[in-house]
């Protein structure tokens, strides 16, 4: 039934082109520190925890794939925005105003050892015009007493609020059984997936990187096929760019090209574009300018690529302004702060110049054709049998688990299960990893390793 959900998933428009509708997604919405990161960290972590050895670290992270009984949805955790300027609960508001839009229900925390505040009653305000189901989070509920007090919730006329402790892992079930009433079963608002056609690129980087000097640089050598192709739902559009002979489409180019700089929130505008435009696509190219150390907006925007599981270049530009001193301090962020993207294919190139460019599409294509690899599940078990036999896994406690069998569950990107007895040591999946890849290459593509441990 978990393949006829997924095959439910797809449709084709009978022009070749398959889209998947994508699961239903869910905004966490509150004030700063009522625990909405904690519900969410609470929500996902067991599965994260026990089933996926995901590369990369969570922070900084917006949207999460989360589960049910069964059932997908997303997860966008509004938590890591704090307020700046003026008005706080304006902001705060605000914010969750956008990350409302984008989702078709919203989980709305409170903080029951507090009860309503100024800003929650402006949350709800700007809750009752979105129109979104809104299911009620009585957070902090760590006692009967305090799911006694949690009831004064249903002042706000929000409907019943749910006693939830995210800390102790308390009525979390029957929250996301309430939450699962009002979910569609696949998302009204988000982008579809689109499969087939020409491949789709994205341009990632900070400000001033060079994103629109390289759009400008590939689209005025050539061929231009298609100019400005409207995004579907939303405001994107996007280009269509011959390159090495095919037509690429190039995910939210209105996006690079009008140069939106907002003073508030512009970090978290620019995260959305940049999370959107990967959400889109199936390759991203993350520009980084040479002539500048490596900032942390940088290895932030590097993040949500590899977390968004699409194939992946790095592109260093501005290659022309580099000297010789710079070279070698980029020589070290690269040892050191690039260790772990070492996989993704590195073109150097100049935007301005133009200098490299016909680099891209090589390196564009060999991610892609990682991205897209498939290992027979004969060929996996021949690798998985040698290299157990040569390296088996340490005993513990006077047992040894075992790999059983391994098989590929899906490509884009590829991700790999391994049938255990017991629980593989961390060290000892990354060792499996760093094999997968010496023998396989998957170059420009992250992978995943997960476990199903069999009683
Ligand atoms: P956010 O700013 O809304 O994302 O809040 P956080 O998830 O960062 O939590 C803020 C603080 O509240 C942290 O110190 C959490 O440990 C704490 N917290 C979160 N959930 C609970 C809970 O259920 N009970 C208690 N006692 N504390 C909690
Ligand atoms: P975006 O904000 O990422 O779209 O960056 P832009 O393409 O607008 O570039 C920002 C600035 O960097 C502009 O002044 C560009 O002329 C300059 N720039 C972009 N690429 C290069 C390059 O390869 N070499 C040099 N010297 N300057 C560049």
């Amino acid at each position: 039934d978990e393949d006829l959900a997924l095959l439910e998933a797809w449709e084709d428009d009978s022009l070749g082109v398959l889209t998947r509708k994508p699961a239903p997604v869910v905004a966490v919405v509150g004030r700063p520190n009522v625990g909405k990161s904690t519900l969410v960290n609470r929500v996902i972590g067991r599965r994260e925890a026990v089933v996926e050895d995901v590369p990369g670290v969570t922070r900084d992270r917006v949207s999460y794939s989360a589960e049910w009984l069964g059932r997908p949805f997303t997860m966008v955790d509004t938590g890591g925005w704090e307020s700046d300027a003026r008005g706080i609960d304006k902001t705060v508001a605000d914010q969750a105003e956008l990350a409302v839009q984008r989702a078709d229900a919203v989980l709305l925390v409170l903080d029951a050892t507090v009860g309503v505040t100024a800003s929650d009653e402006a949350i709800v305000k700007m809750l009752r015009g979105a129109g979104r189901p809104v299911i009620l989070v009585a957070n902090k509920c760590d006692s009967p007493a305090l799911e006694l007090q949690a009831t004064e919730l249903w002042s706000l006329g929000m409907g019943e609020p749910y006693p939830v402790s995210a800390l102790h892992g308390k009525g979390a079930g029957d929250l996301l059984d309430a939450l699962f009433e009002v979910l569609p079963q696949f998302s009204e608002v988000a982008e579809p997936e689109v499969v087939g056609g020409p491949r789709r690129v994205a341009l990632v980087g900070r400000p001033n990187v060079g994103k629109s000097s390289l759009l400008n640089k590939l689209a005025g050598s050539e061929r231009v096929v298609v100019n400005e192709l409207a995004g579907t739902t939303r405001d994107p559009v996007d280009e269509m760019i011959e390159l090495g002979g095919r037509p690429w489409r190039f995910v939210d180019t209105a996006g690079i090209r009008r140069r939106v700089h907002m003073q508030k929130g512009a970090d978290y505008y620019a995260s959305l574009r940049t999370q959107s435009a990967l959400e889109r696509t199936e390759v991203a190219v993350v520009l980084l300018d040479v002539s500048e150390p490596l900032a942390e907006q940088d290895v932030r925007i590097l993040q949500m690529a590899i977390d968004s599981g699409r194939a992946l270049v790095l592109a260093f530009n501005k290659w022309d302004l580099l000297d010789e001193e710079r070279r070698y301090y980029l020589d070290r962020e690269i040892e050191k702060d690039l260790a772990h993207v070492a996989w993704a294919p590195r073109v150097n190139i100049s935007a301005k110049t133009g200098w490299h460019k016909d680099k891209l599409v090589p390196a564009l294509e060999k991610s892609l054709d990682s991205w897209d690899t498939r290992i027979p599940t004969g060929r996996l078990n021949s690798f998985l049998g040698e290299l157990v036999a040569a390296h088996p896994h340490p005993l513990r406690g006077g047992k040894q688990p075992r790999i059983l069998f391994g098989t590929q569950a899906s490509s884009r990107p590829p991700k790999f299960v391994l049938f255990t007895t017991g629980f593989l040591d961390p060290g000892y999946r990354r060792f499996i990893t760093r094999r997968l890849r010496e023998t396989f290459g998957f170059e420009g593509t992250p992978i995943e390793v997960a476990m199903r441990v069999r009683e």
